[in-house]
């Protein structure tokens, strides 16, 4: 079991969650190939503990546990464990404090990626 960002984290990236993580497996993709891994953080399903910290601290509601992300989400568990195809490639980012979104934006971000709870 592990816990996913999914693409709610896209273009948000304030990285709260990388701050509480205890194991530090909350990583940034460094290389070239962006259309594979957008600009969101990943978790490395084999380093992850699941003791779920991250999940309230991300305010864009963007981290599930592996058995509940949500069905339009799917794909985005794949995608957080291709990290481990190219490990090299990701780095724990620096942890940048950002504003936090009202909860409009949180709203009109799931919106955006076709996702209402
Ligand atoms: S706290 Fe949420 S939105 Fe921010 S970087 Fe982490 S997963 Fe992405
Ligand atoms: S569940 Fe715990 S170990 Fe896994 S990414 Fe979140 S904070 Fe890190």
């Amino acid at each position: 079991m592990t816990w996913v960002i999914t693409r709610l984290c896209r273009d948000c990236v304030d990285q709260g969650c990388v701050e509480v993580c205890p194991v530090d497996c909350i990583y940034v993709y460094d290389g070239e190939d962006k259309s594979t891994f957008p600009n969101q953080l990943y978790i490395d399903p084999e380093e992850c503990i699941n003791c779920g910290v991250c999940e309230p601290e991300c305010p864009w509601e963007a981290i599930f546990e592996d058995e509940q992300v949500p069905p339009v989400f799917t794909d985005d568990t794949g995608l957080n464990a291709k990290i481990l195809d190219d490990k090299d490639s990701f780095s724990v980012p620096e942890v940048e404090e950002k504003p936090k979104p009202s909860p409009q934006q949180i709203e009109e971000n799931k919106t955006k990626w076709g996702y209402s709870a």
